[in-house]
């Protein structure tokens, strides 16, 4: 098997029949030697049937793995890599924003540079909005700089892998699984390649502004453990600073007497004191629980059945 092609898909039905196409169309010859595996991660329209009727229709090597429920993006794309059996792997996404013609690029480019491991897509200008693109920025800023494993901008999860990566990948067992951490984290010479984000063609996207927050925030959590020497450098610093303004309060009371006043500025420090020690028992409180969900080791999917071609004979 030279190629594995990985799709998660959550409610794409629309979808589904258009990506299968155009990647055949793209593909041509090389299909014969791909196996596609689509992810259904419990879409909740008449994406399944979509997928069985690729996978009853389909002349080639086409899987689904069924879910029982969803479990979200992550889960699927390691269902997908766990089950690929290719030289090369690729992870693209059902929506067509990313085009299969891709794909026959990041091959060639595997083919003919020995020297690369990966290839990365990655968008170059992006119509969106300018607060949005704000927060990308500063996201990407604040990941790098806690860190020590290098995100790139824009790069998307779009990519090519040689089997040793894969493996590697796959060799994290954690739970919490942020794959674009995970990406940077196993290193490889990475090939980025710049393409074009397509419209979606049918259906909408699954993100809104908190889940891309929480997404964030769990990058963040998932491959730094700075925000917690961060609190405890500024909890330092802050009693040294109360240590000082004492001495300073003692001395201005013995020399001075003691007027009463200064209630504002005591209500500001009260409000400000509370506020950094309960920011620094949530942020605690979010290792605590990453620690948790690590700790119970619950599979990070259920497979309700498999399609396909393969399976009919093994089972
Ligand atoms: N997806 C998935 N499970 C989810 C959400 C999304 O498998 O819970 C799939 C979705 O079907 C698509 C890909 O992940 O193929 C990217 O999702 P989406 O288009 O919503 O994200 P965006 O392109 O906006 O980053
Ligand atoms: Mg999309």
């Amino acid at each position: 098997m030279k190629l594995s092609v990985v799709v998660p898909c959550y409610n794409e039905e629309g979808n589904v029949p258009l990506f299968y196409q155009a990647t055949v169309d793209a593909l041509g010859e090389l299909m014969r030697d791909t196996e596609l595996i689509f992810i259904n991660d419990g879409s909740k329209d008449g994406t399944l049937a979509a997928l069985t009727n690729v996978v009853d229709k389909s002349p080639y090597d086409v899987k689904v793995i069924n879910f029982s429920r969803n479990f979200g993006k992550e889960a699927a794309l390691l269902a997908g890599l766990r089950k690929s059996a290719g030289e090369y792997t690729v992870i693209i996404d059902a929506d067509m924003q990313q085009r299969p013609e891709y794909i026959v690029d990041m091959y060639k480019i595997l083919e003919e540079q020995p020297e690369y491991d990966v290839v990365a897509a990655y968008q170059g200008a992006r119509k969106e909005g300018k607060v949005l693109s704000f927060l990308k920025n500063t996201f990407y800023k604040v990941i790098n700089a806690l860190t020590d494993v290098e995100f790139v901008q824009s790069a998307s999860d779009f990519r090519m892998f040689r089997r040793v990566v894969v493996d590697a990948m796959l060799s994290l067992t954690e739970r919490c699984r942020f794959t674009k951490g995970i990406f940077a984290w196993v290193g490889f010479n990475t090939y980025y390649m710049p393409y074009k984000v397509e419209a979606r063609a049918t259906g909408k996207s699954n993100w809104n502004f908190f889940k891309l927050l929480k997404y964030a925030m769990d990058g963040i959590m998932a491959f730094s453990v700075k925000p917690l020497l961060i609190v405890s450098v500024l909890g330092i610093i802050l009693f040294l600073t109360s240590i000082i303004c004492t001495i300073y309060v003692v001395i201005k009371t013995l020399i001075f007497g003691d007027p009463v006043a200064g209630f504002p500025t005591l209500a500001c420090l009260i409000l400000m004191l509370s506020g950094i020690q309960l920011l620094s028992i949530g942020i605690l409180g979010q290792y605590l629980a990453k620690n948790y969900t690590e700790t119970k080791a619950r599979p990070l999917y259920v497979v309700k059945n498999i399609l396909g071609s393969e399976e009919k004979h093994e089972e």
